[in-house]
């Protein structure tokens, strides 16, 4: 029996999108090459962090609501919690940037306030004395995103969708230009529509049924300490420059020569701590060119560099034992912003990707944009900003 909706990817995106469409009682079946979460998602520091971008204000504050709802619904727990958020500056540089995204920040309905080295210091003694300061920014959230990503999975499986891990996408079906299904190991599956939130992946699938859509992989590192004695960090911290002009998108999928080289040397890295409720602390954040999930040859310098960061932001890490260090690779869009609908050219054809740096906050919103679309068939007003056909001039 064909499905109406096959979902390809287990991450947020897969999983919001599988609760969204089978909750409107439609036949999903979510298909996942590994384990649920194994991609971006498991591998996150699972911050809910205000952004500035305008057309994602409103789908943050969504999150917030469905993420509480669905806490208290779920048999998974998955510590959905308020947080305070801290963006903190070195030097009057950075100080600068981070009242610049301040504003941009109150601009788009999160207030934010300057604190100086004084506050910064009460509000985090474990901080380095001689910072410049900080900027306070209200409404962050965190959340487990591995347990979030499977509680949203267990919702999708209640209101009826099918479910199954390690269980590769190996290519589309298609009659003419239309998109009918996937091929698995077990052959194809037919389907009404084909939904690809396979974060960087889905472009090589996209491309199976000649759409092109240029999502492209940013690899992230990240540390987790022992539980940190001498200090509690209360907020999550992020060097002022995250979300700003040096952020990610800019960044293009990588070019010969930095594959050429012997560790990709692209890597950018600014320091960022999220308090885990057990004391411990996720160390971040690096971002660098990335082809595959293993290629991994950018971990020494990264991991490095972020323990150099952390160290120079708090020093009081120094002697704290690391228990971990990770990556994951961030499905990037070229404007930084989600790419959520019909794929050009390939009816039958839906994409759910390009979350970059706040797949967490933006999933739930963009999979309830892609379920009014794909089932009214007209594009909701709130999705126009996140079109895949806004790249097609840019071949
Ligand atoms: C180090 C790091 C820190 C981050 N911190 C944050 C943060 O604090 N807050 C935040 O909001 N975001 C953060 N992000 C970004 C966030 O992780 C991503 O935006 C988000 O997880 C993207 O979700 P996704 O479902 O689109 O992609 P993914 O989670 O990558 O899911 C895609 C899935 O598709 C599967 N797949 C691929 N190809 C196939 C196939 N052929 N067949 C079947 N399945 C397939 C993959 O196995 C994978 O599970 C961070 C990312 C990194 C790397």
């Amino acid at each position: 029996m064909a499905h109406d909706v096959i979902v390809v990817g287990g991450g947020i995106a897969g999983c919001a999108a599988a609760e969204r469409l089978a909750g409107q009682g439609l036949n999903v079946l979510l298909l996942e090459r590994g384990p649920l979460a194994g991609g971006a998602t498991g591998r996150n520091q699972g911050g809910l962090l205000p952004s500035p971008l305008p057309a994602c204000g409103g789908l943050f504050g969504e999150a917030v609501t469905f993420y509480e709802r669905a806490e208290r619904e779920s048999e998974v727990p998955f510590r959905f919690r308020p947080h305070g958020y801290l963006l903190v500056a070195a030097d009057e540089e950075g100080m600068d940037r981070a009242r610049g995204h301040g504003h941009a920040l109150s601009d788009a309905g999160f207030p934010a306030h300057e604190v100086g080295p004084r506050e910064l210091r009460e509000l985090e003694p474990g901080l380095a004395p001689d910072l410049a300061g900080a900027v306070l920014v209200e409404g962050a959230h965190a959340l487990h995103p591995v347990l979030a990503a499977t509680a949203l999975a267990g919702r999708a499986a209640r209101a009826g969708a099918e479910i199954r891990t390690h269980t590769p996408v190996r290519g589309l079906t298609t009659d003419g230009d239309r998109v009918t299904g996937v091929v698995t190991d077990d052959g194809p599956l037919p389907a009404g529509a084909v939904v690809l939130a396979a974060g960087p992946w889905s472009r090589s699938l996209a491309q199976q049924a000649g759409s092109d859509v240029p999502v492209f992989g940013a690899r992230g590192w990240l540390l987790r300490t022992a539980p940190v004695t001498g200090a509690v960090f209360r907020h999550t911290l992020m060097q002022s420059t995250w979300h700003g002009p040096v952020g990610l998108k800019r960044n293009g999928p990588p070019l010969l020569a930095d594959v050429a080289a012997p560790a990709p040397t692209a890597t950018q890295v600014v320091f960022s701590l999220q308090p885990l409720p057990g004391g411990e602390v996720v160390l971040g954040s690096s971002a660098g060119p990335a082809l595959q999930l293993d290629d991994v040859r950018d971990g020494e310098e990264a991991v490095a560099l972020i323990a150099a960061a952390a160290a120079r932001h708090a020093p009081v890490l120094a002697k704290t034992p690391v228990r971990a260090a990770w990556s994951g690779v961030r499905p990037m869009s070229p404007d930084g912003l989600p790419v959520v609908g019909p794929a050009s050219g390939a009816p039958g054809l839906w994409l759910l990707t390009g979350y970059g740096i706040d797949g967490m906050p933006l999933a739930p919103g963009t999979a309830r944009l892609l379920t009014e679309y794909l089932m009214s068939g007209h594009r909701p007003a709130a999705a126009e900003p996140f079109a895949p056909e806004r790249f097609d001039e840019e071949g």
